[in-house]
Parts: C-alpha cells; sequence; structure tokens
C-alpha cells in the first residue's frame, strides 16, 4: 500500500516552474550597439613651413614699412616699464597709460612707489582691471627689488620672473626694451599673428614663442616683438583681418585670408 501511495505522489509532483523555464529554449538577445562614434573634427588644412627666405622677406618688409617700431606702453625708465607692463595684463595699454601717466610723475622709482603706499597706488590705478590685485603687486615688487636688488630691475628672465606680478612675457618685454636683448614676448596679438600665417604655429604661448625664435633671423629680433604686436593690433585683426592691406598677404598660409 505504502509504494502504491509513495508512487502516486511521485507521479503528481509537479514540475517547479523556475526549472520548466530553464529548460524552455530562450530567444538570442541582439547584443547592444556601441554608441554612435562622432565624426573626427575636421582639422584646418596643414600648411607647408615658411622657408627662411620667406621670413627674410617678411621682416624685411615689416622694417621697410616701420624701421623703428616702438611699443605703446609709456614709461620712464627700466623700472615703470615693468610696473606698466604687470599693470598691462588684460588691460589695453592705452587705458594703462591713462593711469600710469599721473602715476609715474609722481612715482618712478621703487622707493617712491613705496613711499606712496598700496592705497595711495590703488586710487591711481582702479580704472585699470583687477587694480586691487595689481597694486599689492606693483607695492610687493618694489619692496621685492629694493630688498634683493639694490633697486634695480634685474637683468635676466628667471631674476625678473621671481617678482610678484610678472611672468615670462613680462620678463620678455622688459628683457627686449629695457635692455635689448632679443626676446619674443608672445601676447594675443603675435599668438594670433604666429598661427594664423603659419610662421610659427604652436598649441600655446611657449611653443609661438620658440618658434618665432628659432626662424627669425638676429638682425631682426630686436624689433620683431613689436612688429608682430602691431601687425596683429592694427591689421591682422582678431575678427575681421585688413589682409588687402597686409605687407605680408602674399607669404601669409591662413586659408582664410581675404586676398
Ligand atoms: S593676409 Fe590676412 S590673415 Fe594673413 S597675416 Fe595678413 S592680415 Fe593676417
Amino acid at each position: 500500500m505504502a509504494k502504491i501511495i509513495r508512487a502516486i505522489a511521485a507521479k503528481k509532483k509537479p514540475v517547479p516552474k523556475k526549472a520548466a523555464r530553464s529548460t524552455a529554449k530562450k530567444p538570442a538577445k541582439a547584443a547592444p550597439k556601441p554608441p554612435a562614434k562622432k565624426p573626427p573634427r575636421p582639422k584646418p588644412p596643414k600648411s607647408s613651413p615658411w622657408t627662411a627666405e620667406e621670413v627674410y622677406e617678411a621682416f624685411s618688409r615689416f622694417r621697410k614699412a616701420n624701421p623703428e617700431p616702438k611699443g605703446e606702453l609709456e614709461h620712464l625708465n627700466p623700472y615703470t616699464l615693468l610696473v606698466a607692463v604687470v599693470l598691462s595684463a588684460q588691460a589695453t595699454d592705452a587705458g594703462v597709460n591713462r593711469a600710469t601717466r599721473p602715476l609715474f610723475a609722481i612715482a618712478d622709482t621703487p622707493e617712491k612707489m613705496l613711499a606712496l603706499g598700496e592705497d595711495t597706488v590703488r586710487d591711481y590705478i582702479k580704472t585699470i582691471g583687477l587694480y586691487r590685485n595689481k597694486a599689492k603687486n606693483v607695492i610687493a615688487l618694489s619692496e621685492k627689488l629694493i630688498a634683493e636688488f639694490g633697486g634695480e630691475v634685474p637683468r635676466t628672465r628667471a631674476e625678473i620672473e621671481t617678482l610678484p606680478g610678472a611672468g615670462r612675457k613680462t620678463a620678455n618685454v622688459v628683457l627686449n626694451m629695457a635692455f635689448g636683448e632679443h626676446t619674443m614676448a608672445v601676447d594675443t596679438h603675435v599668438f594670433r599673428v604666429g598661427n594664423r600665417t603659419g610662421m610659427a604655429p604652436g598649441n600655446n604661448v611657449l611653443e609661438v614663442e620658440l618658434g618665432l625664435e628659432k626662424i627669425i633671423p638676429s638682425e631682426f629680433m630686436l624689433h620683431a616683438h613689436h612688429w608682430l604686436i602691431l601687425h596683429g593690433r592694427y591689421i591682422c585683426l582678431a575678427r575681421k583681418p585688413r589682409c588687402d592691406v597686409c605687407v605680408i598677404n602674399d607669404l601669409c598660409r591662413w586659408p582664410e585670408k581675404t586676398v
């Protein structure tokens, strides 16, 4: 009897649902599609590098058009040049000149600037952007010049770069304009011209600086910085370059030039 009951129970045992499902053949899932790749950004066409003859020709024309180019930051001596360049960060030369004209008339040395004090310096330069921080830097760099350099502007890039508010560009401008060194200060204009023309393409200001130093013949290096700044400021404008009156328009590699 017990045997019969066990046999019936075994016969009636339901198959667990899970097991039943697991035996069923699942339809194969479609593999997830990889995200669609963005098409690569079109790169500007690579221009051929300038030849030495072309670079010589370009700077000969700059020299012919403007034999003695001058910087537009007003100053009385290396110290006031240094201060003016420190103040010119993110400001126009004209705006800096308006502020420094009366300031330099009463403070053209680090000692006189210190005697004025930070509050007064701040009042003189308050029309210039970032004036609070710049006033601090002018006082701090004046203190440092007196404490470590006998009140004189040092003549090496490394030393100038230790002064508050002064970076590589400031050092290059001061070394070039005050001491006649063959340095190349790269500001926004020089950066644009170096890249657009294809003369010294670079992803950052240092690359453009080193590229220009490499290709510009020594005989042009004293004024090269000013020629390129003035070219960028008045001819090779950021939005609407004046290619029709550009003296190097036949040499320029910019694909969008308008001549
Ligand atoms: S041709 Fe035009 S883009 Fe080229 S350097 Fe001259 S102004 Fe600038």
